[in-house]
């Protein structure tokens, strides 16, 4: 089969993996001039499987006015109301109930437990590393209230068995010792051992290497997608800056942006781009700096280790396509990685980047197929995308093959959108 995939961030790159290994020719486009220069270039660079929750939780509404008057806050809404932002803070309002919580977690651990299995088959397959770490998640607590609402969290871990274990102030440093030079400002953390860490950037370029050289995969840049024609019920080509693209099958994974070229084939993908922000600074005190990821749950901010960086992720800001780079942005992921790790890099000298998260009000990808035979869609992969994106691309591949995937797809497509 041939498949032309839309899109070449970590998601695209994966399912162009998956697909190329099951034998079918793919074709790759994007208007960038190498892979993962949107979204997938700047994360936090955690791959934690064991970490994926939904943003929409109980609790999340009244955290939200509160957030409206801090400095620091994890969340900032942007005063200017447009029809998408209503539409999707109202499909996020009716996903904080625990009910919603509850099916909305269990889906992303189903998928991203799926990516653990994945991307380890994946390094082992390949060969590539992206200054990766195994050395797991450390969720830093600053208040006993979060210890006591962590307890829902661990019941789904336990659940799903995901290993895990609550620490407290003491054992924390046994997992980062630089934590030893900020003592008392921590009163524990919940450790996930098997949760990664790596340079999402560096993984997509050097996958997609890989599938060049190793593989019937072709990437095609500097190519802007500009409409999908249909015949009928199905895909008839892809209307480009550099022509006409035709094939077999279609496969959608333009992330915050595939909203728009699916809009005229009559599907409303549910996707917002919730921007956030990054900070890569260079490592100057090895023994100050994170050893994998922590996440500072006050502040919802990642800290990840790469070799000679450290990579500061988070804030969310519901700002629509915008991506000026902000300084109040800036200030709050600095002064996050200078009060943890004071000692560890050179903040100084850090590169400042941001990135649109797409989306979905449920916080799960929308992975299969379409009302058109041929269009498939892997995108809406939010917060957690490059976490998910090899069990979602895996997933994707088995679906297109008519293959019996290993994780049960139900809940995962776009019928949970279509009324
Ligand atoms: C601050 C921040 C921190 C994050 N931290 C993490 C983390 O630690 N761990 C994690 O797992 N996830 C994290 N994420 C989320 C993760 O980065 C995303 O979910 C993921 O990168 C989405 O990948 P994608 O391939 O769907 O989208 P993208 O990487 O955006 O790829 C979409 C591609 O489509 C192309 N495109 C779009 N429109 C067109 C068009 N019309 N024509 C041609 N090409 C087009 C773009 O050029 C782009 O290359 C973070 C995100 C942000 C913003």
């Amino acid at each position: 089969m041939n498949v032309l995939i839309l899109g070449c961030g970590v998601v695209g790159v994966t399912s162009a993996y998956y697909l190329g290994r099951q034998g079918h020719t793919v074709t790759v486009l994007d208007r960038q001039p190498s892979p993962a220069m949107e979204t997938s270039y700047g994360n936090a660079g955690q791959v934690s499987f064991g970490f994926s929750s939904p943003w929409a939780a109980p609790g999340i509404p009244q955290k939200a006015l509160k957030w409206m008057f801090q400095e620091h806050a994890p969340l900032k809404i942007q005063p200017r109301m447009d029809s998408a932002k209503a539409r999707f803070m109202v499909q996020m309002l009716e996903n904080c109930t625990s009910g919603r919580y509850a099916i909305n977690k269990e889906r992303m651990v189903r998928i991203a437990e799926y990516s653990r299995t994945c991307i380890n088959e994946l390094r082992d397959d390949t060969g590539i590393r992206y200054e990766d770490r195994q050395r797991g998640l450390l969720q830093l607590f600053r208040y006993e209230s979060q210890v006591d609402a962590v307890a829902k969290d661990m019941q789904v871990l336990e659940q799903c068995g995901v290993r895990h274990k609550l620490l407290d102030a003491s054992e924390i440093v046994n997992v980062e010792p630089a934590l030893a030079r900020v003592p008392g400002k921590f009163v524990g953390g919940l450790h996930l051992p098997d949760d990664q860490t790596g340079d999402c950037h560096l993984f997509t370029n050097r996958l997609a290497d890989y599938c060049r050289d190793h593989l019937n995969v072709t990437f095609r840049f500097d190519i802007d997608i500009q409409r999908i024609k249909r015949q009928g019920d199905r895909i008839e080509g892809v209307v480009t800056s550099a022509g006409e693209f035709n094939a077999d099958s279609y496969v959608v994974c333009l992330g915050s942006y595939s909203p728009f070229l699916v809009k005229d084939l009559d599907i409303r993908l549910p996707i917002y781009p919730v921007k956030g922000y990054s900070l890569t600074v260079p490592v100057t005190d090895d023994g100050g700096a994170p050893q994998s990821t922590v996440m500072d749950e006050t502040y919802k901010v990642a800290i990840s280790r790469f070799d000679d960086r450290i990579r500061v992720g988070g804030t969310a800001e519901l700002a629509s396509y915008d991506l000026n780079l902000l300084e109040k942005r800036r200030a709050t992921i600095a002064m996050v990685i200078g009060d943890v790790f004071p000692e560890g890099g050179n903040i100084a000298e850090a590169e400042f980047w941001t990135g649109l998260r797409p989306m979905t009000p449920d916080s799960t990808p929308i992975v299969g197929g379409t009302k058109y035979t041929n269009l498939w869609l892997n995108t809406g992969h939010g917060t957690l995308g490059w976490t998910m994106s090899c069990g979602s691309g895996h997933l994707l591949a088995d679906l297109m093959s008519d293959l019996q995937p290993a994780i049960d797809p139900k809940g995962l497509d776009m019928s949970r959108y279509v009324a």
